[in-house]
């Protein structure tokens, strides 16, 4: 059994840029956190959006959007490293629960990305295996901005590298890696029920940026990744 989508991933996302504005501003409603809401929730959920992120603990997905109980269905994880078990959460809600959008939200200053440049260098911290298994799909992001610009050696160097510029080309390279890891979100992107938006959350600002964007959605894009070389 499937569920139809309630909303236009274009409303979706309407919906959220508008609670990330009242965030920005201090002016938060709050909504859908009260005893009556956790109450009309308790047998079932029909959120309309997905979102898989970094496990950063500044970026509270209902905080910064301005959202509350039943809104959103998130996976969580240190980087935003597509597997099996993202691409597995982010299915069940596109099939099961009705979703019209999958938010996949990065952020500057991300430890993972750092700790990523980190093991591109010519002597890399030791980290434990599943770390450094969880930080491998991050490098090819490294690695094609520090090749483009030093052909001289391989080995990464942080001092000469902008480190929200890699994000952001780590960003769409996970966007892609969901498409890529799934015939089922590609599908419902491809027939119009479904959006994806990458985007970067401003720490200080508080601000999420749309960088890349794929399906039905017509979102003026910021920041967009430089994956050119
Ligand atoms: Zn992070």
């Amino acid at each position: 059994m499937s569920t139809a989508p309630r909303v236009s991933p274009q409303e979706a996302w309407d919906e959220l840029a508008q609670g990330n504005l009242r965030f920005v501003e201090g002016g938060q409603e709050h909504p859908n956190q009260g005893v009556e809401r956790r109450s009309s929730l308790a047998a079932t959920q029909a959120p309309d959006v997905a979102l898989f992120g970094c496990s950063d603990s500044r970026l509270s997905a209902e905080i910064i959007f301005d959202r509350g109980l039943g809104d959103l269905f998130i996976a969580r994880n240190m980087g935003h490293v597509v597997a099996e078990s993202i691409t597995a959460s982010m299915e069940y809600a596109v099939v099961e629960l009705g979703v019209a959008l999958i938010v996949v939200l990065a952020h500057d200053s991300c430890g993972a990305v750092a700790a990523a440049i980190d093991q591109m260098s010519e002597q890399p911290a030791d980290v434990p295996v599943a770390v450094k298994n969880t930080l491998d799909p991050i490098l090819p992001a490294v690695q094609h901005l520090w090749m483009r610009e030093q052909r001289h050696t391989p080995y990464a160097d942080a001092t000469r590298l902008d480190a929200d510029a890699i994000g952001r080309v780590h960003l769409a390279n996970t966007v892609n890696d969901l498409l890529r890891s799934s015939r089922i979100i590609s599908d419902a992107v491809a027939a119009g029920r479904l959006g994806i938006v990458g985007c970067q959350y401003r720490l200080a600002e508080g601000r999420v940026a749309p960088v890349s964007a794929v399906g039905p959605l017509g979102i003026a894009l910021e920041l967009i990744p430089d994956t050119s070389f």
